[in-house]
């Protein structure tokens, strides 16, 4: 408890090392990976950003992973636009060309 209320208090009172003018650089460095949406790479939905992405969404243009390319492809509204723009689901399987 001690340790808790002596930890409170540092942290309340300490002050970004870069000074009351500047944003805190460590919330800058949390950056997506540089291949996020690529083929192959990081699977573009941001909560997600699984490896080895290979499913091509014809609406953002990027890549993402199967299991997040299949979900997408079950929203219905998703789907009948697709269906409508392309003939096929929003999602598809592979390098687009
Ligand atoms: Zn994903």
């Amino acid at each position: 408890m001690a340790f808790e209320t002596r930890f409170g208090k540092l942290v309340s009172i300490r002050k970004s090392p870069w000074g009351r003018r500047y944003p805190n650089p460590v919330n800058t460095t949390i950056n997506f990976p540089a291949d996020k949406g690529e083929f192959g790479g990081s699977c573009n939905r941001s909560a997600c950003l699984a490896p080895g992405a290979n499913w091509y969404n014809h609406s953002t243009r990027k890549y993402y992973c199967r299991a997040c390319a299949e979900w997408l492809n079950t929203d219905k509204f998703n789907k009948q636009d697709a269906l409508d723009l392309w003939g096929h689901d929003l999602c598809t399987e592979g390098k687009h060309a």
